[in-house]
């Protein structure tokens, strides 16, 4: 499996949790394991987004941060996957005075570790923006983005609450990622209609969308898209979980198709949105009865989508040419 959209802070094992909160003094709450896991009842992406302040509770020091990118590694190449981008925002994580660079530094240790030994899969970093956050906080993250491109950073993301602000307030930020040549995703069309995916394109140099889902697929929008090579990225259970789609069967994954717009499908958050690749594929196949060359085609989606070199997509294809059978198979198995 492939997973392009995955965030750190929201995946933690509750294994990470345990080790981590006894490490750092840090209280789970008599709830715990139930308050790591999106609300009953949740209504919104903002609520849906209190679920991070614990785990980024954890994630306060070098040691955590390597540690958990460490254990994701582990833990997706244990669950047969070939790629992913983890992504994070390190802004979020200096509330004890640590630095962004910090962050940055400890997660590109952790995952270098995690790599090591490992055959067939590879993984990589994405560092988040915050919506919410000031200019020159998120100034500062987007040249850590440019800083550790060799070291397993591949690209610059917009998180966090969508309707803070319109996209044209961010332009600053995302000019000078372009400048730097650091490639670009903006989480948009999330909880915000199609015209701030429009944005995310046209104002902030969009290679990839986060969600993505309201887009108008009006035959102008599908000319940008489609001229520009947008690759949107899918996470069906979380938009189900914070209202932004109803229900499995409005993912507009054959509308998106249909018009030769690749779409990938991904998690978003492993533990908050209880899910992860292999069971997006599931929710999928039981309501569009995906055959396996469907599937083939949305990972090979993913690995066209990846922020890797032609020569790690060449590997990538091999393998998933290997475990296309397998895969089909555990999907179909529900
Ligand atoms: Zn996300």
């Amino acid at each position: 499996m492939i997973d392009l959209h995955l965030h750190l802070d929201g995946s933690l094992s509750l294994d990470d949790f345990r080790y981590l909160a006894e490490r750092n003094n840090v209280s789970l709450g008599d709830e715990f394991p139930k308050n790591v896991y999106v609300p009953e009842g949740c209504k919104s992406l903002e609520e849906y987004l209190t679920r991070f302040n614990l785990p980024c509770s954890l994630l306060q020091d070098e040691f955590s941060i390597a540690y958990a990118v460490h254990s994701l590694v582990n833990r997706l190449y244990k669950s047969g996957y070939i790629y992913a981008e983890i992504r994070f925002a390190p802004q979020l994580h200096t509330l004890k005075g640590m630095s962004q660079k910090d962050a940055v530094i400890s997660a590109c240790a952790g995952l270098r570790e995690g790599l090591k030994d490992k055959v067939g899969f590879t993984a990589n970093l994405i560092l988040c923006c915050m919506r919410q956050a000031d200019t020159d906080t998120n100034m500062e993250t987007v040249i850590l983005a440019d800083e550790f491109k060799n070291n397993g950073v591949v690209a610059v993301d917009l998180a966090g609450p969508e309707k803070f602000h319109t996209g044209d307030f961010y332009t600053p930020l995302f000019d000078e990622a372009k400048a730097r040549g650091v490639n670009i995703i903006i989480h948009a069309g999330e909880a915000c209609g199609s015209e701030e995916v429009i944005r995310a394109v046209d104002l902030l140099h969009a290679k990839r969308i986060g969600h993505g889902v309201h887009l108008d697929l009006t035959r102008e929008n599908i000319r940008k898209m489609t001229e520009n090579r947008i690759y949107f990225e899918f996470c069906p259970t979380s938009n189900l979980q914070t209202t932004s789609l109803e229900d499995y069967s409005k993912v507009p994954l054959k509308e998106f198709d249909r018009v030769g717009i690749p779409v990938t499908i991904n998690s978003d958050n492993m533990t908050v949105s209880n899910t992860d690749v292999l069971k997006e594929y599931r929710h999928l196949f039981k309501e569009f009865k995906l055959t396996k060359y469907e599937v083939q085609h949305l990972l090979q989606n993913s690995i066209n989508a990846a922020f890797v070199n032609e020569q790690t997509k060449i590997m990538l294809r091999g393998e998933l040419a290997k475990k296309i059978d397998n895969y089909y198979l555990k999907i179909i198995e529900q």
